[in-house]
């Protein structure tokens, strides 16, 4: 069985143990320590890191009574020196007390339950029993925590007697039976947990919601506590300052230029598309006054459009060519992957999608459509070819 240090102090990072046991595993050695500080993965706080006699420690679990300590290389001396990762394990207590004093406030301002949690490389999450969330509701729960923040209510842990226990709320149920440990955030939250947790409500330093979104008819909200959240607000903060300087605008206007932005954006695409349009159908009249003709007055418009243009424009060519009877349209466009758009008028009769496909088959190309009209793809550099080659059958036949 394993002391565990980190129960009588989790500020305590720094320690010396005997080493009980070393032993290959996987690509390491999981050592056994009389004693530890290191926290094993448990209780949906993540793993503790750091050293463990000059080698690296990796990860830690629990293994029934013993913590072991996952390592990148063996341990020889009969006594080793610990050094937990110090910055990780206070960021995990700030997420972990955080949880808690988060998912006490949603029980308390909304009456909604927290069924799962999980504390993240870069952010938390806790599924709340409800299908949706207002800004209002969330509203309450993050001012209701981080008002426990600020009354800096002392947080201790115990291990109550089975009567006493009965005597408690407990805001969720534990899942073991005996020796159950309580965290207790005083006059807020009683609630059983192995983590390791601050001293005070005042430690964790805010909690702020980041979104939440609906998740298997619940809702799952992501969080920050302590210095994460100071982390995402400095990002977010710099970025808005960037964007409001180069618009003009004070912060505080932002969302709405942007908006103002968006909404000038599409009008100004729709309004290029229009023009585009116009250009391709008088393009098209020139095409078909310079077509050649073939037997039966049959017009034949091949045409490439070049990098930048596609299927679309293709489209826009095709729809105003074939207003005349007796025209085919052989078109391309684009570089390194190209389209192609074959069309006929109604007065005329090869079947366009039997072009289509005998024409790009030879040069590892894909299409189909009807006999009037089909489109496929080929590699850019097989194009021109492929425009050739189905003029040659127009002609030939
Ligand atoms: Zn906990």
């Amino acid at each position: 069985m394993t002391v565990r240090l980190y129960y009588q102090d989790p500020f305590l990072f720094h320690f010396k143990a005997r080493v009980l046991s070393c032993r290959a595993e996987g690509a390491g050695y999981a050592v056994e320590l009389d004693r530890t500080c290191f926290y094993p993965e448990g209780g949906g706080q993540p793993t503790d890191q750091g050293t463990l006699g000059g080698r690296r420690v990796l990860a830690v679990r629990e293994e029934k009574e013993r913590v072991l300590h996952l390592l990148d290389g063996p341990l020889e001396a009969e006594e080793a020196e610990g050094l937990v990762d110090e910055a990780r394990r206070r960021d995990h207590m700030e997420q972990h007390t955080g949880q808690h004093l988060l998912s006490a406030a949603f029980l308390a301002a909304i009456g909604t339950p927290t069924v799962s949690m999980r504390i993240g490389e870069l952010d938390c999450t806790i599924d709340l029993t409800r299908p949706a969330l207002s800004e209002e509701e969330a509203d309450q729960a993050e001012d209701l925590v981080n008002r426990v923040i600020r009354e800096d209510r002392p947080i201790h842990c115990f291990y109550p007697s089975l009567d006493e226990l009965e005597t408690l709320t407990l805001r969720k149920t534990p899942q073991v039976d005996e020796n159950i440990r309580v965290v207790r955030v005083e006059g807020f939250d009683n609630s059983p947990c192995c983590g390791t947790h601050c001293p005070s409500t005042g430690r964790v330093g805010m909690v702020k919601l980041r979104r939440w979104e609906h998740y298997k008819g619940m809702t799952r909200v992501t969080f920050l506590c302590g210095n994460r959240a100071l982390a995402d607000y400095r990002w977010k903060n710099r970025a808005v300052n960037r964007l409001a300087e180069t618009f003009s605008v004070r912060d505080q206007g932002m969302e709405a230029k942007v908006r103002a932005l968006a909404d000038d954006h599409v009008e100004a695409v729709r309004a290029l598309r229009r023009s585009r349009a116009d250009l391709l159908r008088h393009e098209a009249r020139g095409l078909l006054e310079a077509a050649p003709r073939l037997a039966g007055g049959l017009a034949l418009v091949v045409h490439r459009l070049g990098d930048g243009h596609g299927i679309e424009e293709l489209k826009v060519l095709a729809e105003a060519l074939v207003k005349e009877p007796a025209v085919v349209f052989l078109g391309g466009a684009g570089g390194e992957r190209s389209s192609l758009l074959f069309a006929r008028g109604a007065a005329v009769a090869p079947d366009m999608s039997v072009l289509l496909k005998a024409s790009v088959g030879p040069f590892g190309g894909k299409g189909g459509g009807n006999p009037v009209q089909a489109q496929g793809g080929v590699a850019g550099e097989h194009l021109d070819a492929v425009l050739a080659a189905a003029r040659a059958k127009l002609q030939g036949g």
